[in-house]
């Protein structure tokens, strides 16, 4: 049985015979000797070729492969404080399995020349760690919703109605008709809070953005959950311990791709719950003190979100926005029905928007009303309003950007290195 590379770097594997499969990440003749630095989905660990040791032939082939050829090599594990990873293996049998010839990928590529060869770019080192913690991320999220009792569940992606707004549906050809690309899954979950109460779903979310930001993709991975009986509130507490569980679970299994990346550990250490709650009027305060330009009523764009989040080092909730900012079906707070019982959870560090949610509209006059004030026409959206007819509840939900989500914890530059293959205004290729 091959072992993987990881697994054999330490004392334990000192004069043991191994076996590895990987691919050459680096390669270095010295006379009659040949360095290779061997990958694979673990780590890399320096192994050395003699001439002597293995057929002609073969050390001729292994003198003439490049970079990412792979290869299948038997040998004996030895310490070497000099080699990349502390041991080293002296090969004693090895094949190439398949060649590889001037891999396009050096140093000092261009990030369009890395992102037109994502196919290849995917299996660096930088890309291996991120991929690592996207798949913790995903999986401790699953976790999480799996204990609270929430319901999986899925929505359709061809729809016929928006959920945050015309501007950025993309439309689709449908058998002579036309139908777009879901924006969100919310209306469908809130309808399935009536079979199952507490659902959520992790699906894709379809967005013609035009802006070019840090954060914005066109098509990116919405977790996305709905919850009868819930207020604000109780939403904002499920939320706070799902990023918490999820940020717990990174630390334990991902620290060393976190290294790996130079991410700030502590900073993620400290994250404490409850999260700090602030009203959007001190927010807008709070942004006015640090010369952040904007006013009481403007929406948070993403240049603001940066400024303002760069004082903080903890996620922040911001509730209770005025409702005109804000899609239809937010609930207006009964105290105050100028602001709507909503929140967005701010990352720090200049990240910001990674969910939105609050409580939904649950009264069928409040819901029709809002939708006379956005212009909008109650028989587009008839499935969604039936639910205020037949047995409404309060109801609260949110969602999570897991793309943006995974570019925060992984402290990344730009929200493209968090996604195998990013789709933006100007690429969807490869
Ligand atoms: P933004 O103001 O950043 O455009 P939004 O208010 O449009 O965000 P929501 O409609 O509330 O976002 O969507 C819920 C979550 O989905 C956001 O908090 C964010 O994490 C994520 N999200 C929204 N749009 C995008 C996008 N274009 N690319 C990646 N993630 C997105
Ligand atoms: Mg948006």
């Amino acid at each position: 049985m091959a072992q993987q590379i990881e697994e054999i770097l330490n004392d334990e594997f000192v004069g043991k015979k191994v076996e590895l499969r990987g691919w050459i990440y680096r390669k270095r003749r010295v006379g009659k000797l040949i360095f290779i630095v061997l990958r694979d989905s673990t780590d890399i660990v320096q192994c050395v070729v003699e001439k002597r040791k293995i057929p002609e032939e073969t050390f001729k082939l292994l003198d003439k492969v490049g970079v990412e050829s792979s290869l299948v090599l038997k040998g004996t594990v030895r310490k070497e404080e000099r080699a990349p990873t502390g041991y080293e293996v002296d090969v004693e049998e090895i094949a190439v399995v398949g060649p590889s010839y001037n891999f396009p990928i050096s140093k000092d590529k261009s990030d369009e020349f890395l992102l037109d060869n994502r196919h290849l770019w995917v299996r660096s080192r930088e890309m291996n760690a991120i991929l690592k913690i996207r798949h913790t991320v995903f999986k401790a999220l699953h976790e999480f919703f799996r204990d609270r009792g929430y319901y999986e569940t899925q929505g359709p992606m061809f729809v016929t109605g928006a959920v945050e707004g015309g501007s950025t549906l993309f439309e689709v050809p449908y058998f002579g008709k036309k139908v777009y690309l879901t924006q969100s899954s919310q209306f469908y979950l809130e309808t399935l809070i009536f079979s199952l109460e507490k659902v959520y779903t992790v699906a894709p979310s379809f967005r013609a953005e035009k802006s070019r930001t840090r954060r914005h993709l066109t098509e990116y991975w919405h977790a996305e959950a709905e919850a009868a009986w819930y207020h604000n509130d109780d939403m904002m507490r499920d939320e706070e311990d799902m990023i918490v569980h999820i940020i717990q679970r990174v630390l334990e299994e991902r620290k060393k791709e976190l290294k790996y990346l130079n991410r700030d550990i502590e900073l993620l250490q400290n994250i404490e719950k409850p999260f700090e709650r602030m009203r959007y009027e001190k927010l807008i305060n709070f942004a006015q003190e640090h010369g952040v330009n904007i006013e009481y009523g403007d929406d948070l764009g993403a240049d603001e979100e940066t400024a303002i989040t760069k004082h903080f080092n903890a996620p922040v909730f911001i509730t209770h926005y005025p409702r005109e900012i804000k899609p239809f079906y937010h609930r207006p707070d009964p105290d105050n029905p100028n602001v709507i019982l909503c929140h967005d959870l701010l990352a720090p560090e200049g990240y910001g928007e990674i969910i939105g949610g609050g409580e939904r509209i649950y009264k069928l006059e409040v819901l029709l009303q809002r939708m006379e004030e956005e212009g909008l026409n109650p028989e587009d959206y008839y499935w969604y309003v039936d639910l205020r007819k037949y047995g409404s509840v309060p109801h609260a939900g949110f969602g999570l950007g897991m793309d943006r989500f995974v570019w925060w914890i992984a402290g990344l530059s730009h929200i493209k290195y968090a996604i195998p293959y990013p789709r933006t205004i100007r690429r969807t290729k490869p």
